[in-house]
């Protein structure tokens, strides 16, 4: 297939990017490896996105945001980015499909996954109780205690999110004050359900075919105990999905996107949208920004081309 712009991934970013793109008429077409919505749609419910007083469920939201770029055209292929290679006329991505993509200009909007934290019984049990996804899994921990890890946004909003399933959830945090929004930290506070254990770490996930338990060590006190929960949810921060692309543009120490302000990155022909890109707010507000911003600089960089 040879086409003018390729958009790499399909949660908000690459969703509005393709929008914008179907609407300037650019020949296009956007990859996605799984199901459109990115993390948006593993997100239980968005209280933030404007426009929608009431929460709406992160994965409607993102069915809407699909709909919304499709009713302009955009297209859709499903399947799995390999590599992402530089040639004389442009750049070829190779795909899980036998025939590679070739294209003029890139956007780059393939996001974030959950980081592992790497303890002991995270990987073993895996599934088996061990989670990044509350809305996904959630609901099998019905009446059970659960143990949310982290104290960001996701952490505190999910560990809300799974009182509607768990008899209590408890909240491990490293430090003796949230990273998450003061709304956020506000529901949480009021939930009687949720129990937070400050400056604590997780050090093991304790269980031989299901998870029976977490081991957490005060991170002052260094005393250990085993809280008996039946699942773990890992809420640790985030990896940008960029390993396909590493040797294709400049990344920070981290492996995020580095970019100009108009969604530029290193290599002309190649821009970056949403939680993939270096910088400091990762929001589905500011992922859609940023793919607007990309598809419009795509555009101009490929009227440059025939100009
Ligand atoms: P995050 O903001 O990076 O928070 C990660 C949390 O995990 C922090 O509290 C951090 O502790 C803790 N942590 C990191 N490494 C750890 C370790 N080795 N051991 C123990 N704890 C560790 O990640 P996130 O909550 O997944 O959010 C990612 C991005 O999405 C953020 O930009 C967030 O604002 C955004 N987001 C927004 C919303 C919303 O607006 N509704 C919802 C979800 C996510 P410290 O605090 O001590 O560093």
């Amino acid at each position: 297939m040879n086409i003018d712009l390729v958009i790499l991934g399909g949660g908000p970013a690459g969703l509005t990017a393709g929008m914008y793109a179907a609407r300037a008429r650019i020949p296009s077409i956007l990859i996605e490896r799984g199901q459109t919505g990115g993390q948006m749609a593993a997100t239980a419910t968005v209280e933030n996105y404007p426009g929608f007083v009431d929460p709406v469920l992160g994965v409607d939201l993102a069915q809407k945001m699909e709909a919304h770029a499709r009713k302009f055209g955009l297209e859709i292929l499903y399947t799995e980015v390999s590599t992402v290679a530089k040639d004389k006329d442009g750049f070829v991505i190779k795909t899980d499909n036998p025939d590679a993509v070739r294209c003029k200009a890139i956007i780059l909007a393939t996001g974030a996954s959950p980081v592992k934290m790497g303890i002991p019984g995270e990987e073993k049990l895996y599934g088996k109780g061990v989670s990044y996804c509350a809305v996904c899994d959630g609901p099998f921990f019905q009446d059970m205690e659960v143990a949310v890890v982290g104290g960001g946004d996701s952490a505190v909003e999910e560990s809300v999110y799974l009182t509607r399933f768990a008899k209590k959830v408890h909240l491990i945090h490293r430090r003796d004050e949230l990273r998450a929004c003061k709304e956020i930290q506000e529901k949480a506070f009021a939930e009687k359900k949720v129990s937070i254990h400050w400056s604590t770490v997780p050090v093991e996930v304790v269980g031989e075919k299901d998870v029976t338990g977490i081991r957490v060590r005060g991170v002052k006190t260094h005393a250990e105990e085993t809280l008996p929960v039946s699942g773990v949810f890992f809420y640790v921060g985030l990896r940008p999905n960029s390993e396909a692309f590493l040797d294709l543009v400049e990344t920070d120490s981290r492996g995020f996107v580095v970019t100009d302000q108009e969604m530029r990155c290193s290599t002309p022909g190649v821009f970056a949208a949403g939680d993939v890109r270096a910088k400091v707010l990762r929001q589905i507000t500011t992922a859609v920004g940023d793919g607007a911003a990309a598809a419009y600089s795509a555009q101009h960089y490929l009227e440059s081309l025939s100009a």
